[in-house]
């Protein structure tokens, strides 16, 4: 897997200080995407042990984890995911990790991955569907909570 880049001090995708992950690899092609350097899967830097670890220290003192794209659940990066959001959680089980997909729920509520997962943003962006609603970009986009102590 790769990444584009990661913010350590993220107050606008979930609530609280987060950090947030944006990965690299996306085949939805949504109209108007803001990210569309991040389509391609080869694009960014490896996604390495070293970075791994390095994000998850940073989480030490965040509210919680973040991840975006790109698409984390591109079935590419799902493996990776999946280890990262284990390790996350066996760290620090109290914190929470919201997860941002251009899939419906329905199509991968599934995945080993939603065991670690506490609140899905799912759907594709649909530009002509603007919404004033908090941490999606369209209305058609649900906040979907997975885990309900979150
Ligand atoms: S799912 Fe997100 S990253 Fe992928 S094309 Fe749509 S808006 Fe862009």
């Amino acid at each position: 897997m790769n990444y584009d880049r990661y913010y350590t001090c993220d107050l606008v995708n979930g609530p609280g200080i987060r950090v947030t992950l944006f990965v690299t690899g996306c085949q939805h092609a949504c109209a108007g995407c803001y990210n569309q350097s991040t389509w391609d899967r080869k694009s960014g830097q490896p996604f390495t042990a070293e970075i791994m670890e390095e994000l998850l220290a940073v989480c030490a003192t965040h509210d919680g984890l973040s991840l975006s794209g790109g698409d984390p659940l591109h079935p590419a990066n799902r493996a990776e995911i999946l280890n990262l959001c284990r390790v996350f959680k066996q760290r620090y089980p109290e914190k929470n990790i919201w997860l941002w997909t251009g899939y419906l729920y329905e199509d991968v509520q599934n995945l080993e991955i939603m065991n670690y997962i506490d609140v899905v943003i799912d759907g594709k962006y649909e530009q002509d569907q603007p919404t004033t609603q908090p941490w999606r970009g369209s209305a058609n986009q649900r906040q979907i909570i997975i885990s309900p102590q979150r």
